[in-house]
């Protein structure tokens, strides 16, 4: 975990308290001095899952950075009473980065989703991040990540998202993070959204925190994952009495 921001512990997560802006910051400086920088944001289903699997849990505490995607574990944070100050979400970060890489014509590498989303995702990143160079571009299919990983050790791009959904990205990216000095992120189903085969939630639905409802009733096989949510808030909650009691 990097030193540079205080942590909050969201039932044994080490979130930063950082805000956006100050942890896109950091990232920046760590990749324009090539560092090997592994973020992970995660939601709450993320943090009950580490709770059962210990390895998983050892990964969340080896990341440089682990930021609160989802309006859970701010809700989280708060009720522990070590409020933090927004969500840093995947989605947003990735597009940021994005961003700034196409002002300092930085290099990418993306792995993930079907390939039809990936050939679509190459069509709109040339339109909108005309300076980005975009060093690879594959499907998230594949039944071995070494080829991939061998390809990404020889052109060492700025930045690699995975977007192959958690666990796996991240277990990936610890892996193989030593083969590249710059950012590796897992960013789930981020390629499905930017290259405009699934809709991100209307303003409306942002704006009162409601995506996660927005996602449930568009998309309703996440119906079953979403079951997480009051299991994760309940333990929140007793973790909250226990450490008042203390
Ligand atoms: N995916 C992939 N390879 C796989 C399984 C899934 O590339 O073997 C992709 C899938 O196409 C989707 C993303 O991984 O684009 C998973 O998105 P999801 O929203 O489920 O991510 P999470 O919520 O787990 O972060």
């Amino acid at each position: 975990m990097s030193q540079e921001f205080p942590i909050v512990n969201v039932l044994n997560v080490p979130f930063i308290n950082a805000t956006q802006q100050a942890f896109l910051d950091a990232v920046e400086h760590r990749i324009d001095t090539r560092q090997t920088t592994f973020v992970v944001t995660a939601n709450p289903e993320i943090v009950m899952y580490a709770r059962q699997h210990p390895s998983y849990q050892t990964l969340l505490e080896n990341a440089d950075y682990v930021t609160p995607d989802g309006i859970g574990i701010i809700k989280g944070a708060e009720i522990l009473k070590t409020p933090l100050p927004e969500r840093i979400t995947g989605y947003d970060t990735m597009l940021a980065l994005l961003a700034w890489g196409n002002q300092r014509q930085r290099s990418v590498y993306f792995v993930g989703a079907k390939q039809e989303v990936i050939t679509d995702l190459k069509r709109v990143v040339a339109n909108r991040y005309p300076h980005l160079k975009v060093l690879g571009a594959r499907n998230g299919y594949f039944d071995d990540f070494a080829p991939i990983a061998d390809d990404i050790a020889q052109q060492q791009p700025d930045m690699v998202f995975l977007a192959i959904g958690f666990p796996k990205q991240e277990e990936l990216i610890a892996a193989y993070q030593h083969l590249n000095h710059g950012l590796w992120m897992g960013v789930g189903g981020s390629f499905d959204v930017l290259s405009g085969h699934t809709k991100r939630a209307p303003k409306f639905f942002q704006e009162h925190r409601l995506e996660w409802f927005y996602r449930l009733i568009s998309e309703p096989t996440r119906a079953k994952r979403m079951l997480v949510l009051p299991r994760y808030l309940r333990t929140v909650k007793r973790e909250a009495r226990k450490l008042r009691q203390k």
